[in-house]
């Protein structure tokens, strides 16, 4: 019988020091949600407490993505090899820079 073998973009980097989950800009929990509007890609698992979270030893991975209009996403899944989150502006605090507009 045939395998198939499913593997997750990893979040390569994440400079969004107020989430977290942020430590070291690398995103420490085990999967991520993006989704957004307008141009934009936000990370949907931004979490902006007082207090630290996550997996010391887990580098996140995607697990989600509702940018369909992304060149990497299909069937709302993403098929980056990796992507990058950053800061973003005003409401939007945080970004995936990976996202590319079909
Ligand atoms: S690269 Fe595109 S498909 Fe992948 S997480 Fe970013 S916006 Fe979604």
């Amino acid at each position: 019988m045939a395998t198939t073998e499913t593997r997750m973009p990893a979040v390569q980097e994440c400079t969004v020091s107020g989430c977290s989950y942020n430590q070291d800009d690398g995103c420490h929990t085990f999967a991520i949600t993006v989704y957004g509007a307008n141009g934009v890609a936000d990370c949907g698992t931004f979490v902006p407490l007082s207090r630290k979270g996550g997996l010391p030893k887990v580098l996140a991975q995607v697990g989600a993505c509702s940018r369909a209009d992304c060149i990497h996403n299909s069937d709302l899944e993403c098929t980056a090899s990796g992507v990058r989150i950053a800061p973003g502006e005003g409401d939007h605090a945080a970004n995936c820079l990976t996202y590319s507009p079909r």
